[in-house]
């Protein structure tokens, strides 16, 4: 439906010398003939720019969409079809990524980027194949007391030639290409096998993709993973970002419901960095919310973010879900966690993501982290003099 509006919207702002095709998915491409000067190829882009940004209604609904365009210009940008069709493409996804900029004209430098970052894609894409990619696990545990309840796993992915690459990096890599559906069963498969080794008592939080619940059939993996690893799914914890409420948020609540149905939480995470954050509450009955690093690592600096930090703490607990805190990086934090009754932390204060022999280690040695014992630790012994 949008796409069939937008590509009349965009017939009708065409010139007789433009020509218009669909690539797949949400890709277009503009093919301009033989301009009197390149000045005439911005134009073309702002055309396109102007009709595409206004709202579609559909359904009842209004649609706003984001538009990236990425022009390259013959012969200067490529001799060839397919060299302009891909330097194009390298300008428009810098125009995706860039900051402020939604048309952006080839420029060799792109190349470079564009290179690497299809090497990467190959690069991972064997990683995953040949189940090769790692998963950390980071602490959580009570603000109360430092007991820990459960860890967080990461996927942490050493690159053979560049080392560790950030999943900041590569998730986005893997979510264009649909590598992440792979990507994201193979952390979970993983996490719950060894997760299924911890005490009882300790859960497991997975990050999950809005683009796995867009186009996997994620509750469906999720269950057989339980079942073939045998771990317990009131144990699990999945955390999603409230981008996954942009569209199709009929499938998406479906989804978590299922989920929530075999007794799966479903956390939300990076609260307070999205546009709508409150609304997403009200969208679905989150089992908890992960409050961003950004909002922590204001404690003491900046009264407006500590407003917000107890305006939503004390929204929590009358709506009853539990707050995680994550980024709880000095004592401060922990200080101001407590006094505001936070429920749990996760940071570097406590431990750094880490491999699982060494997470075992832990879990065995009874946790000796940074002066503090953890999980023995009983509620009055803890002090600030002990545990700093
Ligand atoms: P996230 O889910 O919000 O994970 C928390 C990130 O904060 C992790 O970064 C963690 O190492 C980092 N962190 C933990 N404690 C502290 C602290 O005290 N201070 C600071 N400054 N940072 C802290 P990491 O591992 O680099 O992961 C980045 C993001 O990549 C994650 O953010 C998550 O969105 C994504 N990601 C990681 N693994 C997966 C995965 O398996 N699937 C998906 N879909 N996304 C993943
Ligand atoms: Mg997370
Ligand atoms: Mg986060």
């Amino acid at each position: 439906g949008l796409l069939v509006a937008m590509s009349n919207r965009l017939s009708e702002v065409l010139e007789s010398n433009e020509f218009l095709a669909r690539l797949g998915g949400d890709e277009f491409v503009a093919i301009q003939r033989k301009s009197a000067t390149d000045d005439d190829t911005p134009t073309l882009a702002a055309r396109i720019e102007r009709a595409l940004e206004q709202p579609v209604s559909l359904e009842g609904k209004i649609i706003k969409s984001e538009v990236s365009i990425g022009a390259a210009i013959f012969p200067r940008h490529g001799a060839d079809p397919e060299t302009l069709l891909s330097n194009a493409d390298a300008a428009m996804y810098r125009a995706k990524t860039g900051v402020g900029t939604s048309v952006s004209i080839f420029d060799q430098g792109m190349d470079e980027i564009l290179r690497k970052r299809r090497k990467l894609a190959n690069d991972l894409n064997q990683t995953v194949a040949s189940g090769e990619l790692e998963v950390f696990f980071q602490p959580q545990a009570l603000v109360r007391n430092r007991k820990v309840v459960g860890f967080e796993a990461l996927a942490r992915w050493k690159h053979p030639e560049y080392g560790y690459v950030s999943p900041t990096e590569f998730v986005p890599i893997a979510e264009e290409n649909g590598l992440i559906i792979d990507l994201g069963e193979q952390v979970l498969r993983k996490s719950c096998e060894f997760a299924a080794d911890w005490p009882a008592d300790y859960r497991l939080a997975v990050n999950v993709s809005p683009v796995q619940i867009k186009h996997s059939d994620l509750a469906l993996s999720v269950r057989k993973i339980l079942e073939s690893t045998g771990f317990s799914p009131q144990r699990l914890e999945l955390e999603i970002t409230e981008s996954v409420f942009i569209d199709n948020l009929e499938r998406t609540l479906g989804t978590l419901q299922s989920l929530k149905d075999m007794g799966v939480s479903v956390v939300m995470d990076d609260f307070g960095t999205g546009y709508s954050s409150l609304r997403s509450l009200i969208a679905f009955p989150f089992d908890s919310i992960k409050i961003d690093k950004s909002f922590i690592g204001k404690i003491g600096h900046c009264n407006q973010a500590e407003e917000i930090l107890r305006s939503v703490l004390g929204l929590s607990e009358n709506l009853g879900f539990d707050v995680i805190a994550e980024g709880v990086e000095d004592e401060a934090h922990v200080e101001f966690l407590r006094s505001e009754r936070c429920k749990i932390m996760q940071g570097f204060l406590l431990g750094e993501p880490e491999c699982h022999r060494s997470t075992e280690r832990r879990i065995v040695h009874g946790h000796q982290v940074l002066g503090f014992q953890y999980p023995q630790v009983s509620e009055d012994k803890v002090t600030p003099a002990n545990a700093a």
